[in-house]
């Protein structure tokens, strides 16, 4: 059985798919709200720094011929992947200004996570082919060990400018910044228009956005331009029923700050704030990392109505109730949640806290650009990830038998079809084999999660995400493949043998624990001194920290395998659980 939005869910037209996403943001006969009455784009949260939408756009055109100028691209020539622009920064005024530059070029922007280690930073600009890499000052030694090793040169490397009480006024000498490069551009003649055919925009690639999918290593998902205008267009027309009906708008178009402080390299904050915020008219209020204090100031500050949050912020202020009190957070009207499963309780203790906020839970993934199900305003039921958005189908296949599942409550696989379901993993043609399945309903893409469908007391239709079947552990919302850190661990020589799984955390959601096997390679001394801290140091010198084995690591005589070598994680999980049970 097929599921569908329920019947409230507004109708909206097919997006377009021949446009480029610059077009889409910037200009109005694409149906967003004037720029003359949106708020600023992007407001620095630190200190209050922002252009307004007109004076962004002239930015956006700025920089887009300084950079074609510097890295000598011309518009119309070559495709998307002769123009690959890397991204290794915390958030920054300039980040989605410098994708939009990027893409009135015909080019696509592939953003790392700040938090990456210089070997994930290489891995991720080498995969994808990065021609250049911007980056920010304190990142910058860092990105410049990653560049060397991809073979991006020195002068390849650029800066994306941080207000200076982060920097502590420092400066990169030596290194263009993005504000010298749109300096340079408003010197140079403007640049031809793309010279799109129909359907161009579906098929060309505007980000590369890492993810490991159901299993294996992290790669490279190919987000195209109507992906990301489907889904702003999906998130945007979903909200505007409950927008229009809830009594905050006073009858007016409603615009809010919202606020910008998940990683803009995440899907979640690339679409659902990054996009789908300015296309409405609403402003961001950009923040580079949480800190409690910070992040509560600015709510204060700049009255933000939405916290686009993950649940271990959540988790963080229902703990910190404290703290919340001392400042004046009464502008916030809605909380959304996505990335990790937001528990019932958790929601409800928020709730309790802050009775007047609509507590909302997104669920999406990378590689459908992002967002599947959401709750609306109108109709929340804690726990549940909300009703299907506009123009998505799903259906919950049971993993034995590959049958469609018909009944409630009844869990299986979710797949999803969409518009915003994305092009594929770069160059990985197995890969894409076992997650983009084509049948005779169309092009689906299987989550690896497990959901259910429920009657909610509404009486609509509502997901439920009920465990992972896929490899995944998301640790604060953040992505760790358990087979990277196999393979990691395989390289460490007392380790024979090995598995990752995710066991629970209060703070984190999800943290890696370590299931090791000894080497008999290496002597009963060596074995003796061998400690499990220096396999947990062996991570930790290589990863970055969300990745290290918080979760411990426990030895074992044998890694559980079926018949044909397949690790049987889940034999695991059931081990680690019942053990949890006991203590
Ligand atoms: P990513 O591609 O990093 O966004 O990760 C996608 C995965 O995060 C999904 O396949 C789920 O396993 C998990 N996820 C995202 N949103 C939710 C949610 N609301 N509830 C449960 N899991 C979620």
């Amino acid at each position: 059985m097929v599921f569908y939005p329920p019947s409230w869910v507004p109708s909206m037209p097919s997006p377009p798919d021949s446009i480029s996403i610059p077009e889409f943001i910037f200009n109005e006969e694409h149906g967003r709200v004037p720029l003359s009455e949106s708020r600023p784009f992007f407001t620095c949260g630190v200190t209050g720094q922002t252009v307004s939408p007109v004076e962004l756009k002239e930015r956006v055109d700025f920089l887009a011929r300084g950079l074609a100028q510097e890295l000598g691209w011309q518009v119309n020539q070559g495709s998307e992947w002769d123009k690959v622009v890397g991204v290794f920064s915390v958030n920054t005024l300039d980040t989605l200004p410098l994708a939009w530059a990027t893409h009135l070029l015909g080019g696509l922007q592939t953003p790392a996570n700040a938090a990456y280690s210089t070997a994930e930073v290489a891995f991720q600009m080498k995969d994808s082919g990065a021609k250049c890499i911007f980056t920010c000052l304190p990142l910058l030694k860092t990105t410049l060990e990653a560049a060397a090793k991809a073979g991006i040169p020195k002068n390849r490397v650029y800066i994306l400018e941080l207000p200076d009480a982060i920097t502590g006024g420092a400066k990169a000498e030596g290194f263009t910044t993005v504000s010298d490069l749109v300096e340079r551009g408003g010197k140079l003649p403007k640049l031809e228009s793309l010279n799109w055919q129909k359907g161009d925009g579906a098929k060309k690639t505007a980000f590369l956005c890492y993810s490991s999918g159901t299993s294996g290593l992290p790669k490279g998902v190919m987000i195209s331009h109507a992906n990301v205008i489907a889904n702003s267009l999906q998130i945007a027309s979903f909200d505007n029923f409950y927008r229009k009906t809830i009594p905050f708008t006073e009858g007016k178009r409603y615009q809010e700050n919202c606020l910008g402080l998940l990683p803009m390299s995440h899907i979640y904050s690339l679409v659902v704030i990054c996009h789908v915020s300015p296309y409405r008219g609403d402003g961001v209020i950009v923040l580079p990392k949480f800190d409690m204090v910070q992040y509560l100031t600015s709510i204060q500050q700049f009255k933000i109505a939405s916290l686009y949050l993950v649940p271990p912020i959540i988790i963080a202020m229902v703990k910190n109730k404290a703290a919340l009190e001392k400042f004046d957070i009464s502008s916030v009207k809605i909380i959304f949640t996505g990335a990790a499963p937001l528990g019932a309780e958790t929601a409800d203790e928020l709730s309790k806290q802050y009775p007047s906020w609509l507590i909302r839970q997104g669920y999406g993934l990378t590689e459908t650009a992002t967002v599947v199900c959401s709750s609306s305003g109108h109709d929340i039921w804690f726990g549940s990830s909300g009703s299907i958005i506009p123009h998505v189908e799903c259906k919950i296949i049971d993993p034995v038998s590959m049958e469609e599942i018909t009944a409630y409550d009844s869990p299986g696989e979710l797949w999803v079809k969409s518009p915003a379901v994305t092009l594929g993993y770069f160059k990985r043609e197995e890969a894409n084999k076992e997650t983009y399945i084509t049948d005779s309903q169309g092009r689906w893409m299987r989550t690896g999660d497990e959901a259910v469908v429920r009657i909610a007391p509404s009486g609509n239709e509502h997901i439920f995400i009920t465990d992972r079947i896929k490899e995944l552990i998301k640790v604060k919302g953040l992505q760790v493949a358990p087979a990277e850190l196999e393979a990691h661990l395989l390289t460490h020589p007392a380790v024979a043998d090995c598995c990752v799984i995710a066991v629970p955390d209060d703070r984190a959601g999800e943290v890696p624990k370590a299931y090791v096997v000894k080497s008999n390679s290496i002597g009963l001394e060596e074995s003796e001194r061998m400690t499990k801290r220096e396999i947990a140091r062996h991570v930790e010198r290589e990863k970055s920290k969300h990745k290290w084995l918080a979760g411990g690591i426990e030895f074992i005589d044998e890694i559980p395998k079926s018949p044909s070598g397949k690790i049987l994680r889940r034999l695991l999980r059931d081990k680690d659980r019942a053990e949890r049970k006991k203590q």
